[in-house]
């Protein structure tokens, strides 16, 4: 890889980064008169801690992870606003991103007047590395990769992930969001081996915690201390902190358990869609949705919005004509879901 200092914009390299109130003193008891808060209404009245070193260590245990190699955001789609703000030139520099992908990406591309080059996936949803390293030029700063993908479902082969990884000169993100539905698959084990990638997960899909906003970019230290130079200084509010130490502590046992209990519930919602008559295909899902292909998927979509039931709409997307893409539920609500089904023409 190129080295960081290349890579980085050089406004982002050379800036100087807002220093909080409590970069210092870092004891949880004392008189505080530094940051001009109320001392009435406690404990709201404090910031939180800019650097949320109780909540790394915490996830780090967790994810067996330093917490030097953690960065944390107000969701995972931070870091994809902040890689894009520490890297790419604005009017200058490009990424490569697969399509169909999350619609994030592109978004957080065009607010920083960043070009995308899409690189079209093969028809059977997999990943072509010696396409994507093709689109690649000297101005392409990052490469985004989802696995598994979002709409299509799909892990991508650890190979062709490799591949990239090694031969790109620049940083590779890689997506996790859907990682613990497609256990032993994620290359978080194996960051160590790859200075140029940064690793995006969250707490918002099998953690169940998409509410309190809450996601994860992990990468070598020397690009987790850039993310955190740039983002706002208390970007992680006392509430999400204190909730998510409650809830990892009280879920980590449980998620496994979800997880299994999605994994099966998104088997037989599968056998059951392929026996209506208006499924052409569902294909196969190591994420917690399905991505099915309909002859009338506007149709389908209205029918259940009767129904007080909200699947979404992915027709329109590329590789994607006529499918619907659904979220699996609890049995029960994936029972609804199927007798609603049923009564589609
Ligand atoms: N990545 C992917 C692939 C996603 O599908 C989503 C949410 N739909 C996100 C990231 C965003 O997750 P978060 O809630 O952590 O911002």
């Amino acid at each position: 890889m190129k080295p960081l200092e290349e890579l980085l914009r050089p406004n982002i390299l050379n800036l100087k980064p807002y220093s909080s109130a409590r970069d210092e003193y870092t004891g949880d008891s004392g008189i505080f008169l530094d940051a001009n808060e109320s001392p009435f209404n406690y404990p709201y009245n404090r910031y939180p801690d800019p650097y949320q070193r109780k909540l790394k260590q915490v996830i780090g245990k967790v994810k067996s992870v330093e917490p030097d190699h953690i960065f944390l955001g107000n969701g995972s789609d931070e870091a994809i606003d902040l890689l894009f703000r520490a890297f790419c030139r604005p009017g200058i520099d490009n990424v490569v991103a697969i399509d169909p992908t999350y619609g994030m990406y592109s978004v957080a591309a065009a607010t920083n007047d960043t070009p995308v080059k899409s690189v079209l996936l093969n028809e059977d949803f997999s990943l072509s590395a010696e396409a994507v390293l093709a689109a690649a030029d000297n101005n392409t700063k990052l490469i985004w990769l989802c696995s598994p993908n979002n709409p299509t479902g799909n892990c991508f082969d650890n190979a062709a992930i490799e591949k990239i990884v090694r031969d790109f000169a620049g940083i590779v993100v890689l997506d996790e969001a859907y990682t613990d539905f497609a256990p032993g698959t994620s290359f978080l084990p194996r960051l160590g081996e790859y200075p140029n990638l940064v690793i995006l997960q969250t707490f918002s899909k099998a953690w169940g915690m998409a509410g309190i906003r809450l996601g994860m970019a992990f990468a070598r230290p020397e690009i987790i201390r850039v993310l955190s130079r740039i983002k706002y200084p208390y970007n992680l509010n006392i509430l999400t902190q204190k909730k998510a130490l409650e809830l990892i502590e009280s879920n980590k046992d449980r998620v496994k358990f979800w997880v299994e209990q999605l994994i099966t519930e998104r088997g037989r919602l599968a056998d059951f869609l392929l026996t209506l008559p208006f499924v052409r295909k569902v294909f196969p899902s190591d994420a917690n949705f399905l991505l099915v292909s309909t002859d009338d998927p506007k149709g389908i979509y209205n029918h259940l919005i009767d129904k007080e039931i909200i699947v979404r709409d992915r027709s329109s997307v590329t590789l994607c004509e006529g499918c619907l893409r659904i979220t699996v539920g609890t049995h029960d609500e994936n029972v609804s879901l199927a007798e609603a089904l049923k009564k589609f023409r």
